[in-house]
């Protein structure tokens, strides 16, 4: 007997190749009916045998395509309408797109084969993808997701293209930005005066360029990088005076797994990290220093190709190990626009290896490392972005406008929090332009109005996103506070929206309830029910403000001050420079210094009178050099840091540490001793308050929670207890993962 079902599939749907899929199936099923894309995903009414389609089901759900992320299907009895065949239906528009645009994908393996296979059609072509791969959201114009609304607009596709373009049974069905050599876009090769067309010949003048040790400024996905050979040290230093990045450690690709393998140590879960489809630049221990490419530290940030480019360049003999970073001079936003790339990069790059192909939106790369608790997503960009990262029940849209450093915007709608790219530093012009366009962006692609909208931004008044949402039209305004929304981005993820629970902030500089620059917090407390702070790192004072972030001489003469009996720290050992005074007078004389519970300044404290005494060039890099530190000490004892009076309380260890330090101590066993000091602290107070909270359940964010020594200590220390340790995986446990803990904030008050 002929039964029929109505299917609705929701999730990442479009664009993914999901109706030839489907079509397929239905084929191998003997089903009738039709599939058709509509703004809420896809919707499918099928017809045949009741066994039929019940298997036709569990196949759909059980083996989507690669690409789609299927968020839910949903079954129900339909009216037979007796279809003779099965057919693919055109795209139904309605009057708010909410299926979701996919995410840009690395090239998949049956197109990578075609690459690299003389007799195929696409052979050695750059652009090379089909429906279960390449960009996506780099692309985009509008919703849906159709060709005229891609930066492919402008070819178009010849006969050959068209054909499998328009034939279900293809891999190449409704794939929009298909093409080939015939009829699509194309690299050139720039050297000053010089240009060479054609693909090939291109990507040979780029791999010529980067075997001699040249820097070449390469056209991805997401905008430009510059590229030169990992192993060659004189072409790394040349880049990093060019670039006037000093210190930053540079990310680099490398030609496959066995490659990357050699050049860091891969867990086994740092693998899955490194070839998931989001292909993330991954944190794990580098095997052998490279000159110049991560000074300083025992990590090396190592990403895979992703791109058919990338590809070719190794194929054709570029070095196996390449330094790529984005291109842009140091901290601006990665450059994406051609002209403005050209015009920008001429300092730096030697050479253009330039794509046709217009980028849509800038987008970096993502970093994700395996840390104490598991894999955890440290900057979301390319491959993740935009996604939905958390369920949030609101009838209303939110838009959360997230902190001024590592900016990330997050929009919920229908429920789904979705969170764009990593967007930057606001400080930077260019960042703030791409804050004002991603904002635009999101409400344009999820067709959301001004009039319906409530916006969350940060409690700083002097943050450019909070001015920003000043101005903003909307329904209704909240201002959330910095580290609760640390905590609630934790808890969103997890979609634990009623769990009480003890939060612990740590971070650098986040703008408090009482107007003093917070970033040691303990709370108690859930998302529906609102964060009490209950405790915190003992207040000390920053004298001159912010050029405190970026001396850890100044914070040291802040959280040293009031200390009897202080050696002179300009005498060696410590060699402190004269900075240090200027910076005790502001103190002693009570002149712009400013309260303060920042662990991040109090590691800065440690990192100076360790011999980090120069101007840090990126933020956290004192906290990072202490790590690094204290990683290459053994076991050691460690420093009190006493929990007691809902104070966390540092001195004690400073104290000691400066004695340790003239008694001639080595300086890595006493990192490694304050690290193991302070977890125990945290550990400590975590116990005792979740007792006071009658909860068993500790939160922990904020950016100095990175420090994966730290976490790995407090893990350690609470694992003798009873108490669960949770921490941030999809979002970022810094200021990245901020606009999500914004928007479920949203909902205090709410529940119970
Ligand atoms: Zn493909
Ligand atoms: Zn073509
Ligand atoms: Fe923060």
């Amino acid at each position: 007997m002929t039964c029929a079902r109505s299917i609705r599939v929701r999730g990442i749907v479009q664009g993914v190749g999901f109706r030839p899929f489907v079509f397929r199936l239905a084929a191998t099923h003997g089903l009738t009916g039709w599939v058709l894309n509509d703004g809420d995903g896809v919707r499918i009414h099928a017809e045949g045998r009741d066994d039929a389609l019940t298997s036709f089901i569990l196949e759909l759900e059980g083996h989507p395509p690669p690409a789609a992320r299927v968020e839910s299907v949903e079954v129900s009895p339909a009216e037979v309408s007796g279809f003779e065949q099965f057919q693919i239906i055109d795209s139904v528009l309605r009057d708010r797109p909410t299926a979701r645009i996919s995410p840009d994908l690395p090239v998949c393996e049956a197109c990578l084969a075609e690459l690299f296979e003389p007799t195929e059609r696409r052979h050695g072509y750059p652009y090379i993808t089909c429906t279960n791969c390449g960009p996506r959201f780099s692309i985009v114009l509008g919703l849906p997701y159709d060709r005229p609304r891609t930066t492919m607009w402008n070819w178009r596709m010849c006969v050959s293209c068209s054909g499998e373009y328009r034939d279900p049974a293809d891999r190449r069905f409704h794939a929009q930005p298909l093409a080939c050599g015939d009829c699509g876009p194309h690299y050139l090769f720039r050297d000053g005066a010089r240009t060479v067309a054609g693909d090939e010949a291109a990507i040979t003048e780029a791999v010529g360029a980067l075997r001699a040790g040249r820097i070449v400024a390469i056209k991805g996905l997401g905008g430009y990088h510059l590229a030169c050979d990992a192993a060659l040290g004189e072409a790394v230093a040349l880049l990093r005076t060019r670039k006037f990045r000093k210190d930053r450690p540079f990310a680099v690709m490398a030609s496959d797994v066995g490659v990357a393998r050699a050049a860091v140590v891969l867990s086994p879960e740092a693998e899955v990290l490194l070839t998931s489809r989001q292909r993330p630049i991954v944190l794990a221990p580098a095997r052998n220093e490279l000159r110049g490419v991560s000074p300083e530290n025992l990590d090396l940030g190592v990403m895979l190709p992703y791109t058919p480019l990338h590809h070719l360049l190794f194929a054709r003999g570029a070095p196996d190990l390449l330094v790529m970073t984005s291109a842009n001079h140091s901290s601006e936003p990665i450059a994406y626009r051609d002209d403005d790339a050209l015009d920008r990069l001429s300092g730096i790059a030697d050479a253009f290896l330039v794509g046709e192909r217009p980028i849509a939106r800038r987008i970096d790369d993502s970093v994700a490392t395996v840390g104490a608790l598991g894999p955890v997503v440290l900057r979301r960009a390319r491959g993740y972005a935009p996604s939905s990262v958390a369920r949030l029940p609101t009838t209303h849209p939110i838009l959360a406008l997230g902190a001024d450093l590592k900016n990330t915007i997050t929009l919920v709608v229908d429920g789904e929090a979705v969170m764009s790219q990593h967007v930057g530093d606001l400080e930077h012009h260019d960042a703030y332009v791409a804050f004002e366009e991603t904002i635009r962006d999101l409400m344009v692609m999820h067709d959301v109005t001004h009039d319906d909208l409530g916006v969350v931004h940060d409690l700083h008044p002097q943050y450019a996103s909070t001015s920003y949402a000043l101005t903003l039209p909307c329904r209704q305004r909240r201002a959330v506070q910095h580290h609760r929304a640390h905590v609630a981005s934790v808890l969103a993820e997890r979609g634990e929206l009623e769990k009480r629970v003890i939060g612990v902030v740590f971070d650098g500089t986040g703008y408090g309830d009482d107007g003093t620059i917070w970033g040691g917090e303990f709370f108690a407390g859930s998302v529906l029910g609102g964060f009490r702070r209950v405790a915190h790192l003992r207040a000390a004072v920053l004298p001159g403000g912010d050029a405190a972030a970026r001396w850890p001489v100044q914070a040291a003469a802040g959280f040293l001050a009031g200390v009897d009996g202080l050696p002179d720290l300009t005498a060696p050992p410590f060699g402190f420079p004269e900075r240090y005074f200027a910076a005790r007078r502001l103190v002693d004389s009570s002149v712009r210094t400013f309260r303060t519970t920042s662990v991040g300044r109090l590691f800065d404290t440690v990192a100076a009178l360790l011999g980090f005494t120069r101007e840090v060039t990126f933020e956290g890099q004192a906290a990072i050099w202490l790590e690094q530190l204290a990683r290459r000490a053994g076991a050691a004892e460690l420093y009190t840091v006493p929990f007691a009076g809902a104070e966390l309380d540092f001195l004690p260890a400073l104290l000691a540490i400066v004695e340790d330090r003239r008694r001639g101590r080595g300086v890595a066993e006493i990192a490694r001793a304050f690290h193991r000091g302070l977890a125990r602290g945290i550990a400590d107070a975590v116990v005792a308050l979740c007792e006071e909270e009658a909860t068993d359940t500790a939160v922990v964010s904020g950016g100095v929670f990175q420090n994966d020594l730290l976490l790995a200590d407090v893990a350690a220390y609470l694992g003798s207890t009873p108490i669960h340790l949770w921490t941030n995986r999809e979002v970022p446990p810094n200021d990245g993962g901020i606009s999500l803990g914004q928007a479920a904030l949203w909902l205090e008050g709410s529940g119970r």
